[in-house]
């Protein structure tokens, strides 16, 4: 799946219209974490010396198709004119004669910023007119949201359909990076799931289930697998309707499977419970299974040990806290440490490895929850497919 990039184009004189992820976490009007707004520097940086304006857009929350002061892109365009060391214009139109206007009157290179884009009500609907407005204030689309680019909105496909599209560094990256999970080109190949579900996570499993050449499991998703064996969780989040479904997955890829064989159980799910590792089979009544245990912690590291490909996506606790973040954080550092191309996808995992610090032990953190799953698992994102082929 190669599509075109901006690195593919002249860009003298011509104006760049860039689809950027700058939904960030809000605190009180400031921005709480900076790390999209980062992300996006890439690409900016290299149209800013080369193209001529460049227009920023994207979203910013959930406003319901109507303006909402809370969830402005005011605070974001501060942010990304001190980051970027130059001014940075905020336009207060989503799109619109006043937005054109602003464009008009701007020089090349200069960087302006829109309005959240779903402060209109044709965004999320893919309103055709809107998607013409946006046409209006660029000569190229360059889609830098892989956060967005399963989401067919105005301002991700509607666009990309009316001007050349291509992809902007970040959306390159993203692409080139999760190819390789599906493409498996080196091996051995582990993959590592853990999170809350195994249901959000299934269709990624048959995906990858015949080009991985171990999958480790962890989390809330590991119980409903040991159910399958028919363990006794007690008090686990297991989810009974796809028991059936593991058990399957389970007898057609056996030797696959690297499931915990103990775990940290709590009595309640709360920071200051008493919790303590036990054997799987042997969690006491009323405890649930929070973490992955110590010798769990160990056979993961030496299954990740000679890897050469290791996508990670799931936290394999209740990371969030701190007493159950250990088999994470074990988790984290045992792929952070190996030799191997690793890939972190899902939005959880990634603030897990952030949190750490250490983000930049690892080959590429995806920047896409959703999008990041639904790449895995194959399926095609409008936003990527509505761009230029290579
Ligand atoms: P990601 O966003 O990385 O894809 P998920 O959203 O699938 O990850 O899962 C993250 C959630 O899974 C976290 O909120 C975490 O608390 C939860 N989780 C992990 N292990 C367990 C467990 N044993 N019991 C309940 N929830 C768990
Ligand atoms: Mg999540």
């Amino acid at each position: 799946m190669r599509k075109k990039s901006i690195r593919d184009l002249p860009w003298t004189d011509r104006r760049a219209l860039i689809r950027l992820d700058f939904n960030v976490p809000m605190r009180g009007g400031e921005v709480a974490d900076d790390s999209r707004i980062r992300a996006a520097l890439p690409t900016i940086r290299f149209l800013r010396s080369r193209a001529g304006p460049l227009t920023l857009m994207s979203h910013l929350g959930r406003p319901k198709g109507q303006p909402d002061p809370a969830l402005s892109l005011g605070p974001i365009a501060l942010v990304l004119g001190r980051l970027l060391d130059s001014e940075v214009q905020f336009v207060p139109h989503v799109a619109g004669p006043e937005a054109e206007a602003a464009v008009a009157a701007a020089e090349a290179g200069h960087v302006l910023l829109l309005e959240n884009t779903r402060f209109h009500p044709g965004e999320t609907g893919n309103d055709p007119a809107l998607a013409v407005q946006f046409a209006r204030l660029g000569d190229v689309f360059v889609s830098d949201a892989f956060g967005s680019a399963h989401r067919a909105h105005a301002s991700t496909v509607g666009v990309a359909r009316l001007l050349p599209a291509v992809a902007g560094l970040l959306l390159e990256r993203e692409i080139r990076f999760l190819s390789l999970a599906l493409e498996a080109p080196e091996h051995p190949y582990v993959a590592i799931l853990g999170g809350a579900k195994v249901s959000d996570k299934i269709s990624v499993i048959r995906r990858l289930m015949r080009k991985v050449d171990r999958f480790l499991l962890g989390g809330g998703m590991a119980n409903t697998f040991l159910a399958a064996q028919g363990l006794d969780l007690r008090e686990s989040l297991v989810e009974a309707s796809s028991i059936e479904t593991a058990g399957a997955l389970l007898r057609e890829a056996q030797d696959q499977f690297v499931l915990p064989i103990d775990v940290v159980a709590a009595e309640r799910m709360e920071a200051g419970s008493p919790a303590e590792a036990f054997a799987v089979d042997r969690i006491p009544p009323g405890w649930r299974a929070v973490d992955i245990g110590p010798k769990t912690r160990r056979v993961f590291r030496d299954s990740i040990q000679g890897a050469k490909l290791i996508v990670w996506n799931g936290p394999v606790g209740v990371f969030e806290i701190p007493a159950f973040s250990e088999g994470t954080r074990d988790l984290a550092l045992a792929v952070a440490d190996s030799q191997a191309t690793t890939i972190v996808g899902g939005g959880d995992s990634a603030a897990a490895v952030n949190e750490m610090g250490i983000a930049d032990r690892f080959s590429h953190i995806s920047t896409g929850g959703g999008a990041s799953l639904e790449f895995l698992e194959g399926k095609d994102l409008p936003g990527i497919s509505a761009l230029q082929d290579a």
